[in-house]
């Protein structure tokens, strides 16, 4: 079982005037690759808890990057720009996946897009096609669009107790490929 696993988690304040630029993002969680697995790895987050649960399944992960910052203002264009293209990238050269875990937060607003979340999961539909399942984590205070709910195959807010929910998701996706590939 391949997975792929990405994290872009942001509470934004549309009434700060604060841009939540790429140095915010540096200064809590810009991580690429295999560093993921390294900084969250055992840790009590979402993330942490994905990880856990795909490394118990024997799955195979593809980490791409985590990106959070502190509550503030939009996400700065430059930044969002970033995350999405290193992660679509990342989507489009892992080839064969049996699914998509991606932490996020639900309230995101970015400079152009007022439903980040929605933007991002559609934009990773659109390189997986149909059929390979996209699992979601969100913040109890995210906003749930039609854009995330048509995109996403399953959404959970999983804030007090994101390991278990990461690794109840992950055990739904393993019993959903495993019944694909019988
Ligand atoms: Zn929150």
């Amino acid at each position: 079982m391949k997975l792929f696993l990405a994290m872009m988690s942001h509470e934004t304040n549309t009434f700060s005037n604060v841009p939540t630029d790429r140095g915010q993002f540096e200064a809590r969680n810009l991580h690429y690759g295999g560093e993921i697995l390294e900084t969250f790895r055992g840790t009590g987050t979402c993330v942490g808890g994905m990880i856990d649960a795909a490394e118990r399944h024997g799955a195979r992960l593809i980490p791409s990057v985590a990106a959070s910052a502190s509550p503030a203002g939009l996400v700065t264009k430059d930044i969002y720009g970033h995350v999405k293209e290193r992660l679509l990238a990342d989507l489009r050269a892992a080839g064969h996946l049996d699914g998509v875990l991606l932490d996020l937060h639900g309230a995101m607003v970015t400079e152009g897009h007022d439903d980040g979340e929605g933007d991002l999961i559609q934009a990773v539909r659109a390189v997986v096609g149909p059929t390979v399942p996209i699992a979601v984590t969100l913040d109890f205070h995210g906003n749930l669009s039609g854009d995330m709910v048509r995109g996403a195959d399953l959404v959970v807010t999983a804030v007090f107790e994101g390991r278990e929910a990461a690794a109840g998701i992950l055990d739904l996706l393993g019993v959903a490929s495993g019944a694909r590939a019988a």
